[in-house]
């Protein structure tokens, strides 16, 4: 068998009138079924969004994406951060959802539903974050961002993608192929007739592991690797970010918590990592929560 380790390649197609995104990304899908004890079709359902998060975020230079899915499937709301250092997280309402397999595969879009929005937030650290939100098209992830892409950047997209999970994650990748500016006709044929070949691209990792994948899919697109990364589920999570957002609530919600015995406990939703907030460190909160409060008085904003 071949490892299969991941991976991701940006790659230009066509001596640059189109670009190819591949990844692999077996660990980094289980390493999120792991942390959230996922079942096998939120497995499927998350790695799916966390793969195709970290690739399209690869792309930005700076700043996080966050892309949360609100269908109405028992899964719930979906919700994937990633970063251009290919770090990416995430998490789902119910962890647990399992569903009967549809046609032999996992019921990823009867589990996230076919009714809801995706929302894609990028903050590049300008004041205002980019927003864009399309409707679902079938809750089965690679379809929905392929519409955002072309309904919201105005990229139409070739994308596949896929999770192949037994107890553990066997084999997990994304591929997007885009036309760039300037692309031929007779080129966006040869992409179109490219797609088919792009099912079960799972099974074809598994099978032949990333590089040759890439040169079984698209070797008749002239491919160029122009660059090699990694997609890796990692959490960005610390006691200084949990303060910050427990200031954020207020005073009042903040006294209320003090009230409680033995102070508080507070658990990241991405890693699980607990950390406790005794009755002296929420009074010290509460006093920051208080001061900037004057603060924000005296901006005058
Ligand atoms: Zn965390």
């Amino acid at each position: 068998m071949i490892t299969n380790l991941d991976i991701l390649y940006r790659v230009s197609l066509l001596e640059g009138q189109a670009m190819a995104m591949l990844a692999s990304t077996t660990q980094m899908c289980e390493k999120a079924r792991k942390t959230h004890d996922l079942s096998k079709t939120a497995t499927a359902a998350l790695g799916r969004l966390l793969t195709l998060s970290g690739m399209t975020a690869s792309r930005m230079k700076e700043g996080s994406m966050t892309v949360t899915v609100q269908g109405d499937g028992p899964i719930g709301r979906m919700i994937a951060v990633a970063k251009p250092d290919g770090t990416v997280k995430g998490c789902v309402d119910d962890p647990q959802v399992e569903l009967p397999r549809k046609n032999g595969k996992l019921d990823v879009g009867g589990a996230v539903g076919h009714e809801g929005r995706l929302t894609v937030v990028r903050d590049m650290g300008l004041k205002e974050p980019y927003v864009g939100q399309v409707k679902l098209q079938s809750g089965e992830i690679g379809e929905d961002m392929a519409y955002y892409y072309t309904v919201s950047e105005q990229t139409p997209s070739l994308v596949s993608v896929g999770v192949l999970v037994k107890d553990t994650v066997l084999s997990a990748g994304g591929l997007v192929i885009q036309p760039l500016p300037g692309c031929s006709e007779a080129a966006l044929q040869s992409l179109e007739m490219t797609a088919p070949l792009c099912t079960n691209l799972s099974d074809t990792l598994l099978r032949l592991g990333a590089e040759e994948t890439l040169y079984d899919l698209m070797g008749h697109l002239q491919p160029v690797i122009l660059e090699t990364g990694k997609l890796t589920y990692q959490c960005d999570c610390s006691r200084e970010r949990m303060e910050r957002a427990l200031i954020s609530l207020g005073e009042k919600e903040l006294t209320s918590m003090i009230g409680e015995q033995d102070g508080i406990e507070m658990g990241c939703q991405f890693c699980g990592e607990k950390r406790h907030f005794s009755t002296a460190d929420l009074r010290a909160l509460l006093e920051a929560a208080r001061s900037r409060g004057q603060q924000d008085d005296g901006s005058g904003e």
